[in-house]
């Protein structure tokens, strides 16, 4: 396979990319030979060497453990427990959360085959302490649910507090356009004003 072909193939595996959008993201690399596909391979070789998961949270960082880790400011009171690193940046950039965070690496799934042991469970458990408080911020689905409820029973009586973000209307949502399940936990999760 020549060079051209070995790049497209390895761009259409990228989410988002088909081999059609692969062929054209690989013709404007090669057009833009040292403004943009030079700099871009010695980026993504200096990524791959240097960064790794962090051993304690499973955030990806440079340096082990990462900065958020390492960071004195935050509130080590406080784990937001994720299921991947696409939710701590997204909690990240609402910038509303200044403690620690655990990433699961995934949901438990029995129709998947996903057991504990393929999830950082075990390591979740070991670092959490009594006092502190578990931020388990897992996706709204079946999975999500099944995971809140396993991590509950694996901790109840150890004195670690869970919690779960709170479910219902989003920002600027129109209750017209809610689904059902939305509106009924909104309802469910009502508060006294
Ligand atoms: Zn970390």
């Amino acid at each position: 396979m020549s060079e051209l072909e070995t790049l497209i193939q390895l761009l259409a595996r990228l989410p988002g990319l088909g081999p059609r959008s692969a062929r054209r993201a690989a013709l404007h690399l090669i057009k833009r030979r040292e403004s943009l596909l030079e700099p871009l391979a010695a980026a993504m070789a200096k990524a791959a060497a240097a960064i790794r998961p962090c051993p304690l949270c499973g955030n990806l960082d440079t340096a082990a453990p990462c900065a958020v880790c390492r960071d004195p400011e935050r509130d080590g009171r406080m784990i937001c427990v994720v299921e991947d690193l696409a939710d701590l940046w997204a909690i990240e950039r609402s910038g509303a959360f200044r403690g620690r965070y655990h990433v699961l690496g995934g949901t438990l799934s029995a129709l998947d085959g996903v057991g504990p042991e393929d999830l950082t469970i075990d390591r979740l458990i070991a670092r959490a302490e009594p006092g502190q408080e578990l931020i388990l911020a897992l996706n709204a689905t079946v999975e999500g649910q099944t995971t809140a409820h396993y991590l509950a029973d694996r901790l109840a009586g150890s004195g670690v507090r869970l919690s779960r973000l709170a479910q219902g209307v989003p920002i600027g949502g129109e209750l017209d356009y809610l689904d059902d399940g939305t509106l009924r936990a909104a309802l469910n999760a009502r508060r006294a004003l």
